[in-house]
């Protein structure tokens, strides 16, 4: 029997860039419900779905953790599209919770949902996937409360197809300095320091840093952490395109010297919800050079997801919709 015959196809959920979403559910158990992901056909490819598209969504289908989207079954229609039948999160994401102003959450709610994305994460690059596209709103919400990493590495495969390992992944906002600089060998780190941007903004209800073009978000990566040089970040003047501080003035604007980067004080001011070992921890996944930025592990070691308060049990969350 054909695989798509398993699944039953319903009401149109939303769209996205690469995909359309339905909601559907399992043939033989109505109750059971999915999410059924429709890829658009896109123009470049020619000879069908790419190769190395279909390569990591092998990969995915055999990630199972309970923080990781489940990928239940792929299937292609005649129509040349390929459908991904997914778990059905239906209570949003990340970034909506923190822009709902009726909701309101504490300390404890920030180190729950942040630990589940830390175990996600951590889940990954144990088995060397890397996600690429970490950002609020690919982190979705089951109905028990659970956060799960949704759309990986399907960002890359989709929208850029065909491209190697380029430097225009992660969403601006999300990405870290070696990236912006045009490092080509990357590494988890990448994921690591996306989380820290979620982590922050789950505290302040707001994205964190904030660039308008790739130049003004390394402007701004450099105002908060201070402006990375061979003594702070060996290697980095061999990026392809690091500016050197001395010529930085004409990008950064006013005449402004080399930052020095925000002082403690600043960090405290700006994250009263997550105390101060949150802000140690966020700061370490937040360090520009990604030799010393934190791994996954080195997250999950840090003591603030065991000091008080203890983080809010999933049943006890505050929910959406
Ligand atoms: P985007 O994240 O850009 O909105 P997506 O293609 O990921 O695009 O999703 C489109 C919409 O479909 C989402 O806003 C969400 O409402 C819904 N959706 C996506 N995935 C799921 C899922 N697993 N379960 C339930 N709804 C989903």
């Amino acid at each position: 029997k054909e695989t798509r015959e398993k699944y039953v196809t319903g009401d149109r959920l939303g769209e996205g860039t690469y995909a359309v979403v339905y909601s559907g559910h399992f043939r033989s158990d109505p109750a059971r419900l999915v999410a059924i992901k429709k890829i658009k056909v896109q123009q470049e490819w020619k000879d069908g779905i790419p190769m190395d598209a279909i390569r990591e969504i092998k990969f995915l289908q055999e990630l199972e953790h309970p923080n990781i989207i489940k990928l239940y079954d792929v299937y292609s229609t005649k129509d040349q599209n390929i459908s991904l039948v997914l778990e059905h999160l239906p209570l949003g994401d990340l970034e909506g919770l923190w822009k709902n102003k009726e909701i309101s959450y504490t300390s404890a709610d920030i180190k729950s949902w942040s630990n589940m994305l830390a175990q996600a994460i951590w889940w990954c690059h144990e088995h060397f996937v890397l996600h690429r596209d970490i950002k609020g709103n690919n982190l979705l919400i089951a109905a028990d409360g659970t956060v799960k990493l949704a759309d990986f590495g399907l960002a890359r495969s989709f929208a850029d197809a065909g491209r190697p390992m380029t430097h225009v992944v992660i969403t601006r906002f999300y990405r870290p300095p070696e990236l912006l600089y045009g490092a080509r060998h990357y590494s988890g780190k990448v994921d690591i320091w996306s989380v820290g941007c979620v982590i922050a903004e789950l505290a302040i209800r707001r994205f964190f840093l904030t660039g308008d073009s790739d130049l003004g978000q390394l402007a701004v990566i450099c105002e908060h952490f201070g402006t990375p040089t061979e003594e702070t970040w060996p290697g980095v003047s061999k990026l392809e395109y690091y500016i050197k501080p001395s010529e930085q003035q004409s990008w950064q604007g006013n005449g402004t010297a080399p930052r020095k980067g925000y002082p403690s004080s600043w960090w405290k001011a700006a994250f009263p919800l997550l105390g101060d070992d949150g802000i140690d921890l966020l700061r370490a996944m937040l360090t520009p050079d990604p030799n010393k930025r934190l791994s996954a592990k080195q997250v999950l070691d840090h003591p603030y997801w065991t000091n008080a308060p203890r983080p809010t049990k999933k049943e006890n969350l505050p929910k959406q919709g």
